[in-house]
């Protein structure tokens, strides 16, 4: 089976690929990702076979089965290194912000990390010998925190066309966390045709700690947060893109963690994120990352600046 369009996949004829695609199943990698159901409701099909269709997209998409240690180490040959556009910064996490990981800024309010996501948002669209990724941004926002503005700001101080810069970059409220989950989803399907290669959730746990309140809430919060993750993750994996996510510390002790310090999310976004930065404040408009829980490199400690041209040394 080496299907390379939809209509090669067993059980999709041209009636049915005419109405995967007007649903936006415009590729493989869009019919692989989705889950029978939606398969199912997109083209009017039964659930079995929108599951054989999905099975078909898995394997001409090759994704979703196991893989030799070989085969990701040749995988880890592509990963990207995104600037931060502080070199300390960038030398904590061993050159950069990595694709095909999630990187997890945790801090109180004003620490710095919706900063950083926008300055990755310009610095991606730099080439690749500069310190970016040649690509765009899916911005999922819930906290209607994104301002163009900055960009701009960012992007001039970079000498780049502003303009372009924020045409490159795609943002989507998200109003609750199911919304949030189904942006994500979402991304999946839009990432190639935005070439996004930056993947931003401002704040990925906002919406989750709102919502699912007390000790009886938070199996499920928990739950909930790991399969986004997870899909987040995936997201990383299929598109070679960073990911970052944005999470608060809590105001006071909780019940649970105690620890006023301990980001919200426990021990699974602890768990499923590769590279966590704890940031806060110092004097002068410095800020202070520490890199917690990495898988191979040394905790450490790097100052960085954010001033009206973005984050810098
Ligand atoms: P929250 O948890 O509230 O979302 P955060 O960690 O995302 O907080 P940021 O929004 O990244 O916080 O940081 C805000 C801070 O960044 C401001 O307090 C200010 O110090 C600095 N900042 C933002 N814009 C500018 C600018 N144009 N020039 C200089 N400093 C700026
Ligand atoms: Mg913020």
């Amino acid at each position: 089976m080496n299907a390379t369009d939809i209509e090669e996949l067993p059980g999709v004829g041209p009636a049915t690929a005419d109405k995967l695609k007007d649903a936006g199943y415009t590729d493989l990698m869009a019919i692989a990702v989705t889950a029978p159901q939606a398969l199912a409701d997109a083209a009017e099909i039964g659930a079995s076979t929108a599951q054989k269709i999905i099975a078909a997209a898995r394997e001409a998409a090759d994704i979703g089965g196991f893989e030799t240690g070989e085969a990701l180490l040749e995988k880890r040959k592509f990963v990207g290194k995104l600037t931060s556009g502080a070199k300390a910064l960038n030398e904590l996490l061993g050159g950069g912000f990595e694709t095909q990981a999630i990187s997890e800024l945790f801090g109180e309010f004003g620490s710095g990390k919706t900063q950083i996501a926008h300055q990755l948002a310009v610095n991606v669209t730099l080439p690749v010998d500069q310190g970016g990724l040649d690509g765009g941004t899916i911005w999922i926002d819930s906290e209607n925190t994104f301002r163009p503005e900055r960009i701009s700001q960012m992007a001039t101080a970079l000498e780049l066309d502003p303009d372009e810069t924020l045409k490159s970059i795609h943002v989507a409220r998200a109003f609750n966390s199911h919304h949030q989950m189904l942006l994500a989803e979402k991304a999946m399907e839009v990432a190639k045709e935005y070439n996004a290669r930056l993947l931003v959730v401002d704040s990925m746990t906002a919406h989750f700690r709102a919502e699912y309140i007390g000790r009886g809430a938070l199996a499920e919060r928990q739950q909930l947060l790991n399969k986004h993750m997870h899909g987040l993750l995936r997201f990383g994996d299929v598109f070679n893109a960073v990911i970052c996510v944005t999470n608060q510390v809590m105001a006071k002790p909780d019940a649970f963690f105690g620890d006023p310090t301990r980001p919200i999310g426990g021990h699974i976004v602890g768990h499923t994120a590769t590279f966590r930065l704890y940031l806060r404040k110092s004097k002068g408009g410095k800020r202070i990352a520490r890199l917690v829980d990495s898988p191979n490199l040394p905790e450490g400690e790097a100052v960085f600046l954010v001033d009206g041209n973005g984050v810098s040394d």
